[in-house]
């Protein structure tokens, strides 16, 4: 009996990947580097299905039908380098290397490359849901040659988490698409984070309300257009009191955020695309200036406002400002994969990574449904923020998203993914930026010329000239 797929590296997603492939009917090959986890997921889950374990590489390799599919789930980096180059050689052509860890798409592309010289599909492959979805139905984006997809598509799709029927995994585009997808939908999981952590701090140091409270007002908002796993798992944390203490448990864990860098990716690859992602940058700088320890405890001493005045009843603006600025971060996500597509040539569709965020992943919410309904109207727009019901919904909150910003501001309490989501939709908004004095700054030190309102060319003013000719430089 030969097995369908394989999965090595069988840790905390490895083996629960491994699981729900053989609860849906494939005999799975199982490896593992250190050999007590093969033998223990075999002894565990042996009976959830058809297992075929394997001490080593050569063993694994020969259990697997051809071509061969197997997963590759260890820590991104060397650690994945390391794997490819132990199995590839034992692989052959036509056969198909599955990389389901967290890789950077830039990793996965060079990877691609040199395996697709050796006749070999390399597909690499976001999967999110943490332990629990790698279980149950993950989301899955899957980026590699559509020949491969076509064999280990109906697989993935098999295991996939589905919504309304539909499999929550697609084919995304060649080469890292997979990935890059995978990276924002981190970015975009860091920005929902951040914005529901400052709803959270407002609504009790400004609206004076205890995380029981905050809690069920979450409760009810997740009922509504904010409905999502994010919102469900918050309260969930804020109702829950600490044991050993018998304090509220958010006051017990220690305020400094730790990341592991999909965040830090997004943003970085947004730089080099030159595409604007303010709320996913906030959200990573949040977590970065929540662990200076040194500097908060030196500045502890600053002087605060005098007194911002307490609002006690605007837990509904805190709705409104929450989720203009998760429209905000959403949108912004969704124009970072449209810059990746079009650099990269990936031909991503856009409604279609909506479609497969519904379910399975961490940023799921009734919210994805109308992003891809959004991409189904229209497909080319510039920004879901101009999408009309988005324009609708946000016009209305806007009044209440200031009043949240300047209370916020007034009582001295940090809401930088409100403000800047804020700040980004009235840039978008604007009339007319001050970007054309910046223009004209660098003109004036740089002669880096400017274009004008008026007129066709390219303009230098020449600023050390009492009269400050101006002349056409590319005429
Ligand atoms: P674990 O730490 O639980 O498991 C890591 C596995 O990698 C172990 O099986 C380990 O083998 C193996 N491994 C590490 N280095 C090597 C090496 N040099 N050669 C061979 N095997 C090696 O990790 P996770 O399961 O949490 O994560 C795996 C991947 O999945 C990562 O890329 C992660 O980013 C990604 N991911 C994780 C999610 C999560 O929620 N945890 C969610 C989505 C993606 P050994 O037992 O011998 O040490």
């Amino acid at each position: 009996q030969q097995a369908v797929i394989g999965v090595t590296g069988l840790g905390v997603m490895g083996r629960n990947l491994a699981r729900n492939f053989a609860r849906h009917g494939y005999t799975v090959a199982a490896h593992n580097r250190t050999n007590t986890k093969t033998k223990a997921l075999i002894e565990e889950f042996g009976h959830e299905g058809e297992f075929l374990p394997a001490e080593t590489p050569e063993a694994f390799v020969a259990s697997l039908a051809r071509p061969r599919k197997m997963v590759i789930m260890v820590q991104a980096g060397a650690a994945t380098d390391a794997v490819i180059d132990e199995f590839a050689p034992l692989l052959e052509p036509g056969d198909i290397l599955i990389d389901g860890g967290n890789a950077h798409f830039a990793d996965t592309r060079r990877r691609e490359a040199a395996l697709r010289e050796r006749g070999i599909h390399f597909v690499g492959v976001g999967i999110s849901g943490g332990e629990q979805g790698a279980l149950d139905g993950p989301s899955i984006m899957p980026g590699g040659s559509p020949e491969a997809y076509e064999s280990l598509g109906p697989i993935l799709e098999d295991i996939a988490a589905k919504v309304d029927g539909v499999p929550c995994c697609t084919y995304v585009g060649p080469d890292g698409a997979g990935h890059f997808v995978k990276m924002v939908h981190n970015g975009i999981e860091y920005a929902d984070m951040q914005l529901i952590a400052e709803a959270y701090d407002l609504l009790r140091k400004a609206s004076g309300m205890t995380p029981g409270e905050i809690a069920e007002t979450f409760r009810t908002w997740n009922e509504g257009r904010l409905g999502s796993y994010l919102i469900e798992i918050t309260a969930d944390v804020l109702s829950h009191v600490d044991r050993a203490t018998g304090k509220p448990y958010v006051d017990v864990v220690l305020d400094q955020a730790e990341q592991k860098g999909t965040g830090r990716w997004t943003v970085q690859a947004a730089l080099d695309l030159g595409v604007p992602v303010t709320g996913i940058a906030e959200a990573v700088f949040a977590r970065s200036l929540s662990g200076h320890v040194d500097m908060r405890g030196a500045a502890r001493q600053l002087a605060g406002p005098s007194g911002g005045g307490l609002d006690h009843s605007f837990a509904d603006d805190v709705e409104q400002a929450l989720y203009s600025s998760k429209v905000v971060a959403y949108a912004q996500g969704f124009n970072e994969i449209q810059a990746g597509s079009a650099q990269y040539g990936w031909n991503i569709d856009l409604g279609a990574m909506a479609t497969i965020w519904r379910g399975g992943c961490i940023i799921r919410a009734k919210f994805l449904d109308r992003i891809r309904e959004a991409y189904e109207s229209d497909p080319n727009t510039p920004t879901l923020l101009t999408d009309a019901r988005f324009a609708a919904e946000v016009g209305d909150a806007q009044n209440a998203w200031r009043d949240v910003a300047v209370t916020a501001t007034k009582n001295g309490i940090p809401a930088p993914g409100f403000a800047s989501s804020l700040a980004y939709y009235d840039g978008l908004r604007a009339d007319r930026l001050p970007a054309a004095l910046i223009q004209a700054q660098r003109d004036f030190f740089g002669a880096h010329t400017y274009r004008r309102t008026d007129r066709d060319g390219v303009y230098h003013t020449q600023w050390e000239l009492p009269d400050r000719p101006e002349t056409r430089t590319d005429a």
